[in-house]
């Protein structure tokens, strides 16, 4: 069983995967709560490349590699194994980040899909919760000094993204379900929690 995670930053992603931990392992599970960008050593350490502040030169394609050399290593080291040894794994962000952050807020277009199919190796997830909520709103939730380089982005870029991940969610309704995360923390966990109970059967 494999559940991601996405929306934008401040949408309450991190609090909504500790609720499921407990309940995957409820349900018999042995649970593997990860995180991208990192995950693994080699992830973390290009995952602090690409969040640096300083790094304001980087360019956009440098960007989109860098994500996806460190979950080519995550889905390799990490991810694939738990899944085939039956546990279940539940990540915060993943290959729809990259087509909507990259893709999209970036511009850089349909490669970054293409470079991600490569990157994950045919490991795609079961569901995927998109944490929705106005991201101006999840800006403003995000304390100015925890702010990472994307965080300091315009809001017209953020703006684009969350537009991305509404069309990615019309156009693959089965697999990625919208939650509306502007509700209280128990609301948006039951509701996640009948989803997962639904594809147990
Ligand atoms: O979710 P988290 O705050 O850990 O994500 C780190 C940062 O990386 C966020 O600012 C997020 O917007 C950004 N990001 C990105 N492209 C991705 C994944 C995350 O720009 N593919
Ligand atoms: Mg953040």
């Amino acid at each position: 069983l494999f559940i991601t995670f996405e929306g934008p930053d401040g949408s309450g992603k991190t609090t909504q995967i500790e609720r499921l931990r407990s309940f995957v392992e409820k349900k018999g599970y042995d649970a593997v709560l990860t995180r991208e960008p990192g995950g693994t050593a080699i992830s973390e350490k290009i995952r602090e490349i690409i969040l640096d502040r300083n790094n304001t030169e980087m360019d956009p394609m440098t960007e989109a590699l860098l994500y996806a050399a460190s979950r080519a290593q995550h889905v390799a080291q990490v991810i694939k194994p738990a899944l085939e040894s039956g546990r279940a794994v539940i990540c915060d962000r993943f290959i729809d980040s990259s087509i909507v952050y990259q893709g999209f807020g970036r511009k850089l277009g349909d490669c970054v899909r293409i470079i991600n199919e490569y990157a994950v190796g045919g490991c795609f997830p079961d569901i995927t919760f998109l944490l929705k909520v106005d991201p101006e709103i999840g800006k403003g939730r995000i304390r100015p000094d925890a702010q990472d380089r994307l965080d300091m982005e315009k809001l017209e870029y953020h703006r684009a993204v969350y537009q991305a991940y509404e069309e990615l969610e019309k156009n693959d309704p089965d697999r990625i379900i919208g939650i509306d995360a502007s509700r209280g923390i128990d609301e948006i966990s039951n509701e996640i929690k009948s989803h997962i109970e639904r594809i147990l059967g």
